[in-house]
């Protein structure tokens, strides 16, 4: 049976899965979204996922027309109709379609679209060895121009700077804020270790709060692990005994080199050893 896509109440196959080319989400980017996991059965941290969904709407005056708690019921009924109890869910909210322009007020219909399906962000092999990442030049939303907090379908600049990292050989760079602080990966946050303390840069570094990230730092303070978050630039990086990244689509990943600087041993270290297997641990505990 073909794959089945929810959009706005009904369920279609993924070749017929369609909206309209006037709708906003298309035409300018107008639109937020939520990628998720679900392991065994039970989205990971799916309240957080919907909060985030819903502030990110409500940041840019966009309602959804449904409850929280009917995305909730939508989602996995969504994974039920396809079967699906390890999966990445993807839920979209556009504008709706309205005029050749840009004014909201002249859209209608907001649609909401749920795809449950699977990704694989980086290829198996990275999770062991680590990745190589360069610093893009392309920055990270400026916060007055766009909040990097939401969410939502205006993903260029992070894809400029993936183009930048794949065009120098690595599949994930890294994005400076405005200022030049370390921020984020294009779809992940990133961590570093320095003599055994766990450091990630703060939410108002440009930054989206990543629900993988919090759940690293919580994992971090049971397991003893020092953690906070810390402004940083390239040159703590360069000096960092340990690197990795973490997202729903992602997970936990180690980075080995940046921009051509060996981190630590140039292997994966045994702080992100343990939080890798800590967070497998969480994800798929009952
Ligand atoms: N930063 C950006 C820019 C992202 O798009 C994402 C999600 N892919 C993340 C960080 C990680 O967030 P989360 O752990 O909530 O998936």
């Amino acid at each position: 049976m073909a794959l089945q896509i929810y959009i706005t109440g009904k369920f279609y196959d993924k070749e017929d899965a369609k909206i309209s080319v006037y709708d906003h989400g298309l035409l300018y980017g107008d639109g937020v979204f939520e990628g998720m996991r679900s392991y065994s059965g039970k989205v990971f941290r799916l309240k957080e996922h919907l909060d985030r969904l819903y502030e990110s709407a409500r940041a840019i005056c966009l309602e959804i027309p449904m409850s929280k708690a009917d995305m909730e019921k939508a989602t996995y009924e969504t994974l039920q109709k396809n079967s699906l109890v390890d999966a990445y869910i993807r839920l979209i909210v556009t504008r709706g379609a309205g005029s050749l322009g840009l004014d909201p007020n002249k859209t209608s219909d907001p649609q909401v679209i749920i795809i449950a399906d699977s990704i694989s962000l980086y290829p198996a092999e990275f999770y062991d060895k680590g990745l190589k990442i360069i610093t893009a030049s392309t920055i990270r939303n400026h916060p007055a121009a766009l909040s990097p907090r939401i969410k939502s379908l205006n993903y260029l600049n992070n894809i400029m700077a993936k183009i930048e990292g794949l065009q120098a050989g690595c599949i994930e760079a890294l994005m400076l804020n405005h200022k030049g602080e370390v921020a984020e990966c294009t779809g992940d946050n990133i961590f570093i270790v320095k003599s055994g303390v766990l450091m990630t840069p703060p939410k108002d570094a440009g930054i989206l709060e990543g629900i993988t990230r919090n759940a690293i730092l919580d994992l971090a303070k049971e397991l003893g692990i020092i953690a906070f978050e810390q402004t940083m630039t390239r040159h703590d990086l360069f000096v960092a005994d340990e690197c990795f990244l973490t997202g729903s689509a992602a997970e936990v990943i180690p980075v080995v080199t940046i921009d051509g600087r060996p981190v630590g041993g140039g292997a994966v270290g045994p702080v992100t050893r343990q939080l890798l297997d800590a967070f497998k641990k969480l994800v798929h505990s009952k």
